[in-house]
């Protein structure tokens, strides 16, 4: 929290975040005498949530086809080849 006070006239400040275009932008503006200001807070959760996810899966995937499957070796011992 950048701001508790309105930096103008003391008043209570009230915030607003934005987080739609994947950067959270939060404004703070002051009830009194709508000073109003707003801050960069970088990424926002959701997409470096949704990257994570990415990242996981393409591990995942990369793991998955590098091991062949328990299941063929399986299949392989029980039919003798
Ligand atoms: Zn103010």
């Amino acid at each position: 929290m950048k701001y508790d006070r309105c930096p103008k006239c003391g008043g209570d400040i009230y915030t607003e975040k934005d987080s739609s275009s994947g950067r959270v932008m939060r404004e703070y503006t002051c009830s009194k005498c709508h000073w109003s200001d707003f801050a960069d807070e970088g990424t926002a959760l959701w997409q470096i949530l949704s990257d994570d996810r990415e990242e996981q899966e393409k591990v995942r995937r990369e793991k998955a086809a590098a091991k062949p499957s328990f299941w063929a070796a399986f299949w392989r011992r029980l039919l003798g080849r």
